[in-house]
């Protein structure tokens, strides 16, 4: 497996620290709004690729924080006339519902920063006694020129940086680059007791202080959104290593970000689409397929006919596999005979096999090199494609019907790989026909039941009968009966079946 290192700027071999173990770190959300389908799209990526490092058979240990204690939470508190805490809380627990609405596997860990903050203050003074951070009145910085490799990560120039951020820098600053570790309090802020009086930690010192806490160091797999790579990635690095000059992490892994009409979706700048609303329009199963035919690292241009055809390729999806799943349950139990179709059954089970391995081959090849979802799913529609046509003209003989079931059983498997649960199956056995149709079987077939399901096959055996009987105004009338019910009969070499338009 293969997989690109921000930090070598190249794709490398993923070897785990441990045999067949993941630590994985995922920079979390800061709790003081809902979540937006940008910040879903990140969180999206890494949801996958940690289902697939699952699924290929690792044990992943996968740890998010949640950013309780910030500027912009304590602001929209003040604005509230409510505790940050209130407010923390609230989009803590609306954070958490709209992940499980997406379909995002809760993390093996959660931790809140709120409740790490004696381990951030024990980093915070092993920094101060190296030499790596020092203490101006209540606030404690980091002293960027203690820290030699700084700016790797991002490999940026960062004489050029200094002298770019040299206006306007706080002068209490030893350099223009030195970044906030605790902040002393100001009045009606949440503080906690510190060696530098009462304060809150800064935003970065939390993920270095939890991650090494949760996952020691060096972790495998840090992630998060490209935007985060500076500063806040390179300060984790920094704050991380400085004292303890062991590799933090291992592998560097960051997403691309979502725009919506080539701009970046932001709360800041207020063109955002909340992921709840979304999904009070769109099926979860839908979004994830649109937004993971981008690879994880692009740029994700969302715009509304995207959705539409996403939620229409997903519709063709569930479509192609209850079609599927029909085809073998009605299917004849002899294959065809050489000499009416050719020997196209035994070709059609051999071609559906082999393109059955040929996507799992794909699919696996394509998350093997970066995790290429975008290809993955190809290979998926080509299995959709292979099946349709397969079944086609019926599904005949036991060798093709269980052609048939493994082409179906590989689709659901491998979209599930992708965190796209199908439930197809369970919506086959209950297909909802319409309550008049109830009525209709008890008019012209004596049915006494309530189910309309039951009521459809007392309409097809009736016609069925009819047909055999040369009672043509009688099959018509099933026919006839059902249209206005929007239920088309279809006669396939199986056998008919009503579907609904
Ligand atoms: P924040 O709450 O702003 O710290 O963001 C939480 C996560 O969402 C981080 O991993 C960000 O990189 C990510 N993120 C923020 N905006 C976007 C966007 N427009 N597209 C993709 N990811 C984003
Ligand atoms: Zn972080």
């Amino acid at each position: 497996m293969r997989l690109y290192n921000t930090l070598s700027r190249r794709k490398e071999e993923f070897t785990p620290r441990e045999e067949g173990k993941v630590s994985f770190y995922i920079c979390g959300p800061t709790v003081y709004n809902h979540i937006h389908i940008g910040n879903a799209r990140t969180f999206l990526s890494f949801d996958v690729i940690r289902r697939y490092l699952e699924y290929v058979g690792y044990e992943v240990t996968f740890v998010q924080n949640i950013t309780d204690v910030d500027d912009k939470i304590i602001k929209r508190a003040n604005e509230e006339g409510r505790t940050a805490a209130e407010v923390a809380q609230e989009y803590t627990e609306a954070f958490i519902a709209a992940m499980r609405a997406l379909g995002i596997k809760d993390p093996t860990i959660r931790p809140r920063a709120t409740e790490e903050i004696p381990a951030m203050i024990e980093l915070i003074s092993h920094l101060i006694e190296g030499g790596n951070a020092y203490e101006v009145e209540g606030d404690v910085y980091f002293a960027v020129r203690s820290f030699p490799s700084y700016g790797r990560l991002s490999g940026r120039d960062i004489e050029q940086m200094r002298s770019g951020a040299r206006v306007g820098v706080d002068p209490r600053k030893r350099d223009a680059l030195d970044f906030a570790l605790w902040k002393a309090a100001k009045p009606g802020e949440p503080s906690w007791p510190s060696p530098w009086g009462e304060g809150r930690p800064g935003w970065h010192i939390e993920c270095s202080t939890m991650s090494a806490r949760y996952l020691g160091t060096p972790f495998d797999i840090h992630a998060g959104g490209d935007d985060l790579i500076f500063p806040h990635h390179e300060n984790e690095i920094a704050q991380a290593e400085a004292c303890s000059h062991v590799t933090f992490a291992k592998y560097w892994l960051h997403g691309g970000m979502l725009t919506i009409d080539r701009e970046k979706m932001s709360k800041s700048e207020g063109n955002f689409l909340l992921l709840k609303d979304v999904l009070s329009y769109v099926k979860p199963q839908a979004l994830r397929l649109l937004m993971l035919q981008t690879h994880y690292r692009s740029p994700f241009d969302y715009s509304a006919d995207r959705l539409r055809e996403a939620t229409a390729s997903y519709a063709r999806i569930e479509s192609a596999l209850r079609n599927l799943l029909w085809s073998a349950e009605n299917y004849a139990a002899v294959p065809l005979a050489p000499n009416e179709l050719g020997d196209k059954s035994v070709s059609w089970t051999a071609d559906l096999l082999s393109r059955t391995e040929a996507t799992r081959e794909q699919f696996t090849r394509a998350m093997d090199d970066d995790f290429n979802t975008a290809s993955a799913i190809a290979a998926v529609f080509e299995l959709i494609t292979a099946s349709n046509s397969s079944v086609a003209d019926g599904v005949f003989g036991e060798a093709h019907r269980r052609a048939v079931l493994e082409a179906y059983a590989t689709i659901v498997e491998l979209l599930s790989v992708l965190g796209i649960e199908m439930d197809v199956e369970e919506g086959a056995a209950r297909e909802e026909f319409p309550a008049e149709a109830v009525a209709l079987a008890a008019e012209l077939a004596g049915y006494e039941g309530d189910s309309p399901a039951k009521a459809v096959e007392a309409l097809l055996s009736l016609r069925t009968a009819a047909r055999a009987a040369k009672d043509w105004p009688r099959a018509d009338a099933v026919r006839d009966g059902l249209t206005p019910l929007g239920l088309t009969i279809e006669d396939t070499p199986s056998g008919p079946r009503v579907i609904q338009k």
